[in-house]
């Protein structure tokens, strides 16, 4: 039972028969020395009778543990796990309120791909927890698939400014330090939550269907307004495709460092100082960050064997948007990435890529040529129906491969269905790479 409910895709950490409702975290951080003093207050409800809860928590270091609604015999912090014992099972459905105080100098989670989660900046601070960096900041249940509320308090010295997920719902300052606290209350996978901290200021940038905010650090801001002065009609493209905006704004965060990648968490898409004149191939950032508020954030994957879901669709925003703005086409897009994955090896399946390749470019060009396909098949107002339906039923849910297929049949009909199934499984459970529809 307990094997059932573990994640293939990350077999080793957590406890699987629990799950976090709510994380309430006061954090105090001082920039200048990189220290993390926490709290944490975790709801924490077993889905099955548990004699033991596991939390993962990376680098920082625990203070103490209490445990309200059951009896704690010991904890132990170890190899990155917070391991505690209770005494007696705790039953199933009976929420536990586990408080745990913490402190450290929070440092990125190693991954294959890299430094991931609580990262220093030169001035600030960047999270970018995907996939697996929350437990770098805060003890948790690190999986795809579970989504909290959060309350969020951040503590800095002043002029610093610290944005987290959520909406901003008061800002206290006293002798030198500025309280930022933020709550979010559509539930949030762990991934999707973040603290990006800088000398930022925050400026509007539209304010319709949903505000879109800027944050950044104030030598930059007149450069990014004039680099995102169009991101208005990019939104407006998205909810015209994909539906309604899922959440109540969207903050576009600006560091004064550089970044590899763009990154996005709830309700926030996050962007390096070389992001803003991004240009030709680098211009397709913006639009794939919006897009995964819905396709990720929204829509959420049940493990992080269905990356493609998320990834699909946000390359698939990059080409709608660039045609929708005059640029290349779908078409031509799609043929070109089609031909460039014809000469690579062709051992990926998309519906089950494998852990140490769920980033792979593959993923997300295939991922998007099959949406492709399906408007080929089904014509485009009907796949962008197809879209919608998805976005609007599945809204803060766990979703597989296997949900996406089912919804594609029932939105094809009794006479397509044949022909999307057959789709689908070329597209998503072969390695070959099909033939693009012409
Ligand atoms: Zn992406």
């Amino acid at each position: 039972m307990t094997a059932a409910r573990t994640d293939p895709y990350r077999p080793w950490r957590g406890s699987p028969d629990v799950h976090v409702q709510h994380y309430d975290l006061d954090l105090r951080y001082r920039v200048a020395t990189n220290r993390l003093t926490a709290r944490a207050v975790l709801t924490v409800v077993p889905l099955a009778d548990v004699d033991e809860v596991v939390l993962e928590l990376r680098g920082p270091r625990v203070g103490g543990v209490t445990v309200a609604g059951a009896v704690l015999v010991r904890s132990a912090h170890r190899d990155g796990l917070l391991r505690l014992r209770l005494a007696g099972a705790a039953p199933a459905g009976e929420p536990l309120t586990v408080t745990v105080d913490y402190s450290g100098r929070p440092v990125p989670v190693r991954s294959p791909w890299g430094p991931v989660g609580w990262e220093e900046l030169d001035d600030g601070v960047l999270v970018a927890n995907q996939p697996t960096g929350a437990p770098s900041w805060f003890p948790c249940v690190d999986r795809p698939d579970l989504a909290a509320t959060y309350r969020t308090a951040v503590s800095v010295e002043k002029p610093y400014r610290a944005v987290a997920h959520g909406v901003l719902t008061s800002v206290t300052a006293r002798a030198g330090t500025t309280t930022w606290v933020y709550e979010q209350r559509v539930p949030t996978a762990t991934y999707l939550a973040t603290v990006q901290v800088g000398r930022y200021d925050e400026h509007r940038l539209v304010d319709g269907p949903v505000p879109q905010l800027l944050v950044t650090a104030g030598p930059r801001a007149a450069e990014a307004r004039r680099a995102f002065a169009g991101h208005g009609a990019i939104m407006d493209h998205h909810v015209q495709v994909f539906g309604p905006y899922p959440f109540d704004a969207y903050t576009l965060v600006v560091t004064p460092d550089t970044l590899e990648i763009p990154l996005e968490a709830q309700g926030m898409g996050i962007f390096g100082a070389n992001h803003l004149h991004a240009r030709g191939e680098d211009a397709r950032l913006v639009p794939h960050e919006l897009a995964h508020q819905w396709f990720g954030n929204s829509v959420r994957v049940a493990s992080w064997q269905h990356i493609w879901l998320n990834e699909g669709p946000a390359c698939y925003a990059e080409w709608r948007w660039s045609q929708a703005s005059g640029g290349t086409g779908v078409d031509a897009l799609a043929h070109g990435w089609h031909a460039r994955l014809r000469r690579r090896p062709q051992d990926l399946v998309l519906s089950d890529p494998g852990y140490d390749r769920i980033f792979d470019d593959r993923v997300y060009k295939r991922g998007a040529l099959t949406l492709h396909a399906l408007d080929c098949l089904l014509g485009r107002a009907a796949g962008d129906a197809l879209l919608r339906g998805w976005t609007r039923t599945q809204a803060g849910r766990a979703v597989t491969t296997d949900d996406f297929r089912a919804h594609a049949l029932a939105v094809a009909g009794p006479a397509r269905a044949a022909d999307v199934a057959d789709l689908l499984r070329r597209w998503l459970d072969e390695p070959a790479l099909p033939a693009l529809p012409d």
